[in-house]
């Protein structure tokens, strides 16, 4: 039995967790659950589920929680401090990162300090603190198992291969809702408009990262540290029809894939039972029925989303954290109608290009240059 602690197990890939621990009901037991506000959703999964601990991560949040489940024997946190106590558990044995942004950072240390299984779909983690995360899961000896779709392929691809065989990563992007627009037609569109992915049903941030294309760009950040390979061997592929999840070539000029109808409950699934498969209802591919699977190069002079990712990751130090910083703040500052859709990349520019990189940053740093990066923007765009 796998003993399993959800970091926010109320979003997107959190509740399709859940929805794998459901198929699998004797395999799992809950150990413990974090979200940030949604009290009903939590006060329903407690019920189902009997975690020992929940947590919150506002004080009013926690206090309704407690009120609402006040007949069961459960410990309510709050906090950094309850996300670091569940990430920590003697009884937990893999911890499940699917909160958003770099809160996830901390709890992710923790939970490898005291050697969990992390299945990570949290990349925000990786791309701000990569450096620190990768060495600590090396030293403690704890595999980091990717729950993103383009990374559970390639780690896939990578079964059984050696490491220094490979030649380069294909990572595969839809393109998202705006493929093929012009500029002049991207300053138009609105928040609508980038919630509409056209393969994939994902929380608000990320799904407007597709449209910018700066969920690809931070992808290719989270392979670099994943699959330790240097950012000129990772090569952004569009392929609108998101069947081949992403490849890996090797030095014979073989490539491996692997492929499969978009549903992140596979990728999660194949990080919970790693190295099983095990049975999964769903659609499959019917290579009959699919007329046809194409491919593009991106467009990065419209989508300067990833021309900026790869600007960020050569640069290093603490330059990918301001990428993410900024792209957090601009997506919010969209998504509240405050800014236009081009701006969100002039926004990560600009932050860019204000900041002086800190080589290795440590957790406090990395903090510090992404609370400096919000301000930064707030002033300029003198919100
Ligand atoms: P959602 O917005 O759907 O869910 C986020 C979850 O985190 C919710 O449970 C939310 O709680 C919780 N949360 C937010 N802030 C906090 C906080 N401060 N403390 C505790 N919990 C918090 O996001 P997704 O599920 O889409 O994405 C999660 C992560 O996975 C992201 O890093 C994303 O990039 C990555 N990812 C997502 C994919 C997808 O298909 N969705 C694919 C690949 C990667 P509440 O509901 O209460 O707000
Ligand atoms: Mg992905």
């Amino acid at each position: 039995m796998k003993h399993l602690t959800i970091l926010g197990s109320t979003g997107s890939i959190g509740t399709q967790t859940l929805e794998v621990v459901r198929a699998y009901r004797e395999e799992f037991c809950i150990t413990a659950l974090a979200a940030g506000s949604n009290v009903s959703l939590m006060e329903e999964q407690i019920r189902e589920f009997h975690p020992k601990k929940a947590v919150m991560w506002t004080k009013e949040a926690a206090r309704e929680l407690k009120e609402r489940v006040k007949d069961l024997s459960i410990e309510i946190g709050v906090g950094m401090e309850g996300l670091l106590e569940i990430s920590t558990m003697p009884e937990t044995d893999v911890v499940l990162t699917a909160i958003v942004g770099m809160i996830g950072i901390r709890p992710t240390i923790a939970a490898i300090e005291s050697k969990k299984t992390i299945a990570l779909a949290n990349k925000e983690t990786l791309v701000t603190a990569g450096h620190i995360i990768m060495p600590l899961a090396k030293k403690a000896g704890v595999s980091i198992l990717p729950v993103d779709s383009e990374h559970s392929a390639i780690f896939q691809s990578m079964n059984g291969e050696k490491k220094e065989q490979v030649s380069k990563i294909l990572l595969t992007a839809s393109g998202g809702p705006f493929r093929g627009k012009t500029r002049e037609e991207l300053s138009g569109m609105t928040v609508e408009d980038a919630l509409r992915h056209p393969n994939w049903s994902m929380g608000k941030k990320i799904t407007i990262d597709s449209s910018t294309l700066v969920n690809k760009g931070l992808e290719v950040m989270e392979a670099k540290w994943l699959f330790d390979v240097g950012l000129d061997r990772i090569q952004v592929v569009v392929h609108p029809q998101s069947i081949i999840h992403s490849m890996v070539e090797y030095a014979d000029g073989a490539i491996i894939a692997q492929l499969g109808t978009p549903d992140m409950k596979l990728p999660i699934q194949y990080a919970l039972f790693y190295p099983d498969r095990l049975p999964m209802e769903g659609e499959r591919v019917d290579f009959y029925a699919l007329s046809q699977i194409t491919f593009e190069k991106p467009d990065e002079d419209t989508f300067r989303g990833l021309k900026l990712a790869y600007r960020a990751a050569a640069a290093g130090g603490s330059m990918p954290t301001v990428y993410n910083a900024a792209n957090e703040k601009a997506v919010a500052l969209f998504l509240d109608r405050k800014i236009g859709f081009l701006q969100i990349p002039e926004i990560i520019e600009m932050s860019m290009e204000h900041h002086k990189v800190i080589e290795a940053p440590d957790v406090e740093q990395i903090l510090a240059a992404e609370a400096e990066t919000y301000d930064y923007i707030m002033q300029r765009m003198e919100l």
